[in-house]
C-alpha cells in the first residue's frame, strides 16, 4: 500500500511512516510486532508527523501497556490469551486469527478468507475481542449446526421446529415441547461424533419428552454407541478452550 516508508521518533516512542496513496487522511495504527506505525496520504506534510504522534500519546502508550500485559499474560498462563489458531473440531474447520489495532472505539471481525479471520480496532481490549469472537462463533455454528440438524431430522423423520445455539454453562442442549432444538455453542469445539450423539438425543426428545427406556430405546437405532457417546459428554467440557470456557 505504502509508495514509501521511513522510521521516526518522538519523545522516546519509535515508529515506521507510511505515505500510503489510498489514505485520505492521517492515521496511527499498532500492532504487538511492528509497533506505531503512522499512515499518511500522499503530499501529507511529514513535519507534521512528530506533534501527530504526541497528540496521541496517551493513547500509544495504553495501547503499549496492554500489549506488555498481553505479552506477560500469555507466558504465564497460556489459556487466558486471545487465541490466534481456533480448532473448531466439531464443524471441521480451523481458523488462524490476526489482530490489528486501529484507533477506534470498537472491535470488528472480517474473513478475510477461508480460514483467515481478522480482529481490527480496539484489539487490545480483551473484553471487546472475546465479544466479537463469540458474536462470530454462534454465526458460524448456527449455519453449520442447523443444516447439519435438518438433515439428521429429515433422513431419520423427525420433526423440528427451530433451532438456537446459545453459550450455556451446563447443559448441551436442550428440546422444547414445541419441537425447538437448542444447542450448547461449545459443541463447536467438541468431536463431531459427540455432536451428532447430542444431535440425535435431542432429536429423539421430539418423540419422547424424557429419559425413559422407550427414549432410549430410540436413540439406539440413530446412535448404537449412544450410552458410551452419553459418558463421554460427562467429561466434554475439556473439549472447550480456556480462552474460550474463561468466560461466563
Ligand atoms: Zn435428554
Amino acid at each position: 500500500m505504502s509508495t514509501q516508508s521511513f522510521r521516526g521518533n518522538s519523545s522516546g516512542i519509535q515508529y515506521i511512516v507510511k505515505v500510503s496513496r489510498r489514505a485520505r487522511y492521517a492515521r496511527l495504527k499498532m500492532s504487538p510486532e511492528e509497533g506505531l506505525t503512522v499512515v499518511v496520504p500522499e503530499g501529507f506534510d511529514i513535519k507534521r508527523v512528530p506533534a501527530l504522534v504526541e497528540s496521541k500519546m496517551e493513547w500509544i502508550l495504553k495501547v503499549q501497556s496492554t500489549f506488555a500485559k498481553h505479552r506477560s499474560a500469555e507466558a504465564g498462563q497460556a489459556g487466558v490469551a486471545l487465541p490466534e489458531v481456533i480448532e473448531l473440531c466439531g464443524i471441521g474447520e480451523t481458523w488462524r486469527v490476526g489482530y490489528r489495532e486501529e484507533c477506534r472505539e470498537s472491535v470488528k471481525i472480517t474473513e478475510l478468507g477461508p480460514g483467515e479471520l481478522e480482529l481490527s480496532g480496539a484489539v487490545s481490549h480483551h473484553a471487546l475481542c472475546l465479544a466479537s469472537l463469540e458474536q462470530w462463533l454462534k454465526r458460524r455454528a448456527k449455519l453449520r449446526f442447523e443444516s447439519q440438524l435438518n438433515r439428521l431430522a429429515s433422513i431419520n423423520g423427525f420433526k423440528v421446529s427451530g433451532i438456537s445455539v446459545r453459550k450455556q454453562r451446563s447443559r448441551w442442549g436442550s428440546c422444547s415441547t414445541r419441537g425447538n432444538i437448542n444447542l450448547n455453542l461449545k459443541l463447536i469445539f467438541l468431536p463431531p461424533l459427540l455432536v451428532r450423539y447430542i444431535m440425535i438425543h435431542e432429536l429423539c426428545h421430539t418423540v419422547h419428552m424424557n429419559h425413559s427406556a422407550r427414549y432410549w430405546e430410540t436413540v439406539a437405532l440413530y446412535d448404537p454407541d449412544y450410552a458410551a457417546h452419553d459418558r463421554e459428554m460427562k467429561h466434554a467440557w475439556r473439549f472447550v478452550p480456556a480462552w474460550f470456557s474463561g468466560t461466563r
